[in-house]
């Protein structure tokens, strides 16, 4: 797969970089001469490129084996997972879970704290003591951290109300309080954007170039990735998908309209259905559950929800024509499952066609990992993705590699 064309201009060196970095982690391993016919770079830059990227220990060489070919054989490029550690933490109502992710995306730890209301000091107390726990645990070095946190975020009319977003913040400065305590370099972003950043380097959707990204969690959410890259809007609000009203005169949302798609597809949504708290919704009981077909509050809920997503890819996939819709978030996999095959037969549509090349909807195979691991990319990400409207817009023009290492942006971290 082509995945991009290398930029000829002074100032794309860090596009560049990223677009050979990712190149090399898709394949696993890539050669010099890999590299430059697929992205398309001069043989000159690609050897600059590699160099560098070696120097600072980001990718590892070796000799390739079991070519049959004559003379020495080439050198492959890999992405050395010891280069360093990144701590991801999901952000939900209630609770923040946080992870230790390698740089191929493995999961050395974990960590969990309670967050109960929004008293700054027990919150900022509580995320402390998560990232100090990680953080013993590490063995290589500490990047940064990603946090990944319910949407919309911003001044706008939906952003921290009700029970499925961050319900009493007014702003994220309490992310400027981590990262000035920690002295690592801090980046959010909406989780849903997260969660298909996640799957983009290191799920099911490796290699695709454009889907759409379903979050399943507490509330609902969406993300549009194009050409690897996210599509923010006009002010990196795009996609909120559960904020649409799907039901006319439905059921009253916190966002102040009704019948919005998260008031019946959502953890919330079932909580409230059960006549549950939304902290019982996680029980190992809920999948239990689930197999007994005379469990009518939970039965019903499932029937419902699924003719809502069935209508919900109906209107995804004629809107935006995506090769497939991604299902993640921190809803469990088995509750995805089913309420996927209860929506068949999906809508006719315009991704509806007698021999498909994809399924129209896939499930995270990362299960409630997915939120987690999306926001420990978001550090890594920097690195590793190509974004090209970073180096039109030119806040990433100049940034070296071994500077981002080191880089404290401000305002709640850099938002992705
Ligand atoms: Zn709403």
């Amino acid at each position: 797969m082509n995945i991009g064309r290398g930029a000829t201009q002074q100032s794309s060196a860090p596009y560049n970089r990223r677009l050979v970095l990712d190149f090399i982690r898709q394949h696993g391993a890539a050669s010099r001469k890999d590299i430059q016919e697929k992205v398309s770079l001069s043989p000159q830059t690609v050897a600059n490129i590699t160099n560098e990227l070696e120097s600072i220990g980001l990718i590892v060489s070796r000799r390739q084996k079991d070519l049959k070919t004559r003379g020495q054989p080439p050198i492959a490029f890999e992405i050395n997972p010891d280069a360093g550690q990144s701590i991801g933490i999901s952000l939900e109502p209630g609770r923040a879970s946080g992870a230790l992710v390698n740089l191929v995306g493995r999961i050395d730890a974990r960590f969990e704290v309670q967050l109960q209301g929004c008293d700054r000091p027990q919150l900022l107390a509580g995320l402390l003591e998560l990232v100090a726990n990680l953080r013993r645990q590490a063995n290589a070095r500490v990047w940064g951290i990603g946090v990944a946190l319910p949407g919309p975020l911003g001044d706008t009319e939906l952003s921290f109300v009700g029970p499925t977003a961050l319900e009493g913040w007014k702003d994220l400065s309490i992310l400027d309080q981590l990262q000035e305590a920690t002295g690592l370099p801090l980046f959010h972003s909406v989780d849903s954007v997260a969660g298909a950043l996640g799957e983009t380097l290191y799920g099911v959707a490796r290699h695709l170039d454009n889907f759409f990204y379903l979050h399943l969690s507490m509330g609902l959410g969406g993300s549009l990735i194009v050409g690897r890259n996210h599509y923010r809007g006009a002010d990196g609000n795009a996609t909120e998908i559960g904020h649409v009203p799907v039901v006319p005169g439905g059921t009253p949302c916190y966002c102040g309209n009704q019948g919005c798609l998260e008031r019946y597809l959502s953890l919330h949504s079932l909580a409230e259905a059960l006549g549950m708290d939304d902290g019982q919704i996680r029980t190992p009981d809920l999948l239990d559950r689930l197999d007994d077909a005379n469990d009518q509050p939970l039965q019903q809920w499932c029937q419902q929800a699924a003719q809502r997503l069935r209508d919900a890819i109906c209107m995804i996939e004629n809107l935006l024509d995506p090769q497939t819709i991604v299902i993640g978030g921190s809803a469990p996999q088995k509750l995805v499952r089913r309420l996927v095959e209860l929506a068949q037969p999906l809508h006719r549509s315009v991704r509806g066609r007698p021999a498909p090349q994809l399924p129209r909807v896939m499930i995270s195979q990362r299960e409630e990992d997915c939120s987690l691991l999306g926001a420990a990319v978001l550090p890594i990400h920097e690195l590793l993705s190509p974004r090209l409207q970073g180096v039109q817009k030119d806040d990433l023009g100049d940034m070296q590699a071994a500077e981002l290492l080191g880089h404290r942006p401000a305002n709640g971290g850099r938002r992705i």
